[in-house]
């Protein structure tokens, strides 16, 4: 399965961005609000400047306590984040989460941010082309 697929059978909602400097605590509140763990940072809307994720977010605070959510994501953010197309194959991608471990992974198209997937949304599309493979294998062999 394509990228494009999973874009698709998702509903195309946008991705949620921020921008940079915008405050670890107002971050923490969108994630907790648009219940993802996951923001693109984008100047724009358009850019993929970075990515914060709800672990850096957790790792910041073990290591440095409470007052890094009275400062901006910038220090924390993971900068110029792995990106996919969405030419590319579900598996290509799943392999790329997994030897990166992160589970989000921006899409981008002609340098322009279109989509987001996450490790959910692959593990999902994989199960379902091998729920599909193992049908037309069984059909096969039963002869139908
Ligand atoms: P995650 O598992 O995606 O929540 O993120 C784990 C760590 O990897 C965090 O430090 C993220 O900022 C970072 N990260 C998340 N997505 C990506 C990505 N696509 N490319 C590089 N780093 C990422």
């Amino acid at each position: 399965m394509l990228v494009q697929q999973i874009l698709k059978s998702k509903g195309y909602e946008g991705v949620f961005t921020i921008k940079p400097g915008t405050l670890t605590s107002d971050a923490a509140k969108l994630l907790t609000e648009k219940k993802i763990g996951g923001l693109v940072v984008s100047r724009d809307g358009k850019s993929v400047d970075g990515i914060l994720s709800e672990r850096d977010i957790v790792r910041t605070l073990a290591a440095r306590g409470g007052t890094c959510l009275t400062e901006t994501i910038d220090g924390i953010m993971t900068e110029n984040p792995v990106c996919c197309a969405r030419s590319d194959r579900s598996d290509a991608v799943l392999t790329r989460m997994t030897e990166g471990r992160f589970r989000h992974m921006p899409v981008v198209e002609d340098g322009v941010l279109v989509g987001i997937v996450t490790i959910g949304d692959v593990v999902k599309a994989r199960l379902q082309e091998l729920s599909m493979e193992k049908d037309a294998l069984q059909g096969m062999i039963m002869g139908h």
